[in-house]
């Protein structure tokens, strides 16, 4: 997420933070600021928007300053506005601070400073960390100073600091957010990735989980967060700029499906505390009494989450649900009204179509839930209510990390609700939870098995059009890893119900037409065997995902296997291949994977 770069030593501080800001701009940000130590005082600025709006505030800046901090931020709390965004001081003004990442106690915290004095300037959960800073200050200490406040911080977060008490020493620690610390000649500098240091240099050290640094021009300090030295081994960086904004993946979207595990357990903790699925803030018992309907509205990708939380509610909440496509649903005389529960879903929170529909329901007296990935955005803000997903900026104009998170909340809902209706029990819900855990790993280890999907592109990249199939939830996946065939390789491709292809597009199919069969239904098996066969029997090329399953192997030309897991969590295990079979088809084909023609990352126009 976001951005943090630091900088100590010979140079001009501001030229090489806004310089490495700036190398960051891929990562998404919402807005942008700098903290420069101006000899015994820290001087602040900050903006929302683009980076160019800090760099004009900048213009006119005579300051030539060796020290400082700079960032991008990904709102998380608080709307992205001038003073959300970093750096943030401590009361007194001898901290600043950056952050990335998340302070998940940061309610207790502030309630805890707050009844010290402190005043809050932002409703960021990061300010805490600037007036912890002051109320923990050691003279002569930073290290000391630093390791008190990290023990008093639950979440994620890469710290960037500095103080006017320690006007030589840039500081900073790292718990589950990256942060890479480059050492130069007569200058260090501190990053959240890669490309923001290398216009100083290519030799860098990465800090890991509960490690600090503590830089000045000539040194570099790290510490365990018991306090004591540690040595660390440095790497000479090989990338190019560009394969270096890309984590050394080839593409945004090959390193957003790699992103995956991470984004799902970032979303997953955020909602999940001690066992127990925490919307309590969002819901009151009444609401969920109250709700005897639920639809669920979007476009695209956000759609295809939306069909695959259709079969959640309906079969774990057990209440009656609806999905529909966001431009069709003001079409569609919906009936709402306001014991509805209208779920609107998006990555960015502008797109147009969801937007008037959710205008629409409002109208219409419903109660209305945002599920986005962008805080502060149009959506988020117009919907009674909302739940972020925590997938962090996606790039790639092809969803793949916004997709699966906004899966998991809508199966986190769906517990939510039908626990509160006591429509499940709570063995029922703790075992459901307790399945999604081990997901994440599941996904890390099939990520590590993809030479099988790219031998299969290589035979796909030639033709001209295939289909999907699925039955059940299967069906729901299969619309999806069909749009992200056709988004990115052009290869029309369509998805059915598979016992639906047999009423009409069967005729389609001729010697070597692709048809992707999902099997990942325990129930339903034998069924898409018959299918399978109909379709060989006609000439199909069948590519197969499943558990590993002998009869399925037999019958299909190739066969993916996929890791186990519940009926309704296999759409994890059966995307993501289909996500890399889409991208490496793509790749194989020559085409610009990340802005596929014709597309838009963000749709606001009806
Ligand atoms: N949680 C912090 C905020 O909302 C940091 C977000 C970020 O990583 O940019 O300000």
């Amino acid at each position: 997420m976001c951005g943090i770069v630091g900088y100590i030593g010979k140079g001009n501080a501001k030229q090489a933070i806004l310089k490495g800001l700036a190398s960051l701009e891929y990562r998404g940000y919402d807005s942008a600021g700098i903290a420069l130590m101006d000899g015994k005082n820290i001087f602040v600025e900050k903006k929302q928007g683009k980076l160019e709006n800090l760099e004009k505030a900048l213009e006119c800046l005579d300051l030539n300053s060796s020290l400082g901090i700079g960032h991008t931020r990904w709102a998380t709390h608080g709307a992205p506005s001038d003073k959300n965004s970093h750096p943030h001081l401590s009361m007194d003004k001898t901290f600043a601070v950056v952050h990335n990442g998340i302070i998940e106690n940061y309610i207790s915290l502030r309630k805890i400073l707050e009844e010290k004095g402190y005043i809050f300037k932002s409703e960021t959960d990061t300010e805490v960390v600037a007036h912890l800073l002051q109320e923990n200050y050691i003279e002569n200490d930073p290290k000391k100073t630093l390791l008190n406040v990290l023990n008093k911080l639950e979440g994620s977060y890469a710290l960037g600091i500095v103080s006017s008490h320690f006007p030589e020493k840039l500081i900073c620690a790292r718990k589950n957010s990256p942060l890479v610390i480059g050492k130069g000649i007569n200058e260090n500098l501190i990053a959240s990735d890669v490309p923001a240091i290398l216009n100083y240099t290519r030799n860098v050290y990465y800090l890991d989980n509960d490690e600090i640094g503590i830089l000045s021009k000539n040194n570099i300090e790290f510490y365990n967060k018991n306090g004591i030295e540690i040595s660390k081994e440095s790497h000479l960086i090989q990338w190019s700029l560009e394969q270096a904004s890309k984590n050394g993946f080839d593409h945004f979207m090959l390193k957003e499906i790699y992103e995956q595990p991470n984004a799902l357990k970032a979303t997953y903790s955020r909602i999940v505390k001690d066992n127990k699925i925490d919307f309590d803030s969002i819901f009151t018992r009444k609401d969920i009494e109250k709700y005897n309907k639920i639809y669920i509205v979007a476009c695209g990708t956000a759609y295809h989450a939306g069909l695959i939380g259709k079969v959640y509610f309906n079969n774990i909440s057990k209440i009656e649900v609806l999905s529909e496509i966001a431009s069709e649903f003001r079409y569609t005389n919906p009936f709402v009204d306001e014991n509805t529960l209208v779920i609107f879903v998006s990555q960015s929170g502008e797109t147009l179509d969801t937007l008037e529909a959710l205008k629409e329901a409002k109208n219409k007296g419903a109660t209305t839930l945002a599920i986005t990935n962008v805080v502060g955005s149009t959506i988020s803000r117009e919907a009674h209510k909302v739940i972020y997903t925590m997938a962090g900026p996606e790039i790639a104009v092809a969803s793949t990390k916004a997709y699966t998170t906004q899966v998991l909340i809508l199966y986190l809902l769906s517990l939510y609700i039908g626990v509160n209706k006591k429509n499940i029990d709570i063995k029922q819900y703790e075992e459901f939870l307790k399945e999604f855990e081990s997901i994440p790993t599941k996904i890390e280890e099939e990520l590590k098995n993809s030479n099988i999907i790219k031998k299969i592109s290589e035979r796909l990249k030639d033709k001209y059009n295939g289909f999907f199939i699925g039955r059940g939830l299967d069906y729901q996946i299969a619309l999806e890893g069909c749009l992200k065939m056709k988004e990115i390789t052009y290869i029309h491709t369509e998805a059915f119900p598979s016992g639906e292809l047999k009423h009409g597009s069967i005729a389609l199919i001729e010697e070597g037409t692709p048809v992707i069969v999902l099997a990942t239904q325990k129930n339903l098996i034998e069924k898409t065997i018959s299918n399978i066969k109909e379709l060989k029997a006609r000439g199909a090329y069948v590519i197969t995902l499943g558990n590993d399953n002998n009869f399925l192997k037999e019958v299909s030309d190739e066969f993916i296997e996929i890791k186990n897991t519940t009926n309704y969590l296999s759409v994890y295990t059966a995307i993501v291949p289909l996500q890399l079979l889409a991208y490496y088809t793509s790749v194989a084909k020559n085409i610009d994977v990340d802005k596929p023609r014709n597309l838009a990352k963000s749709v606001t126009v009806e």
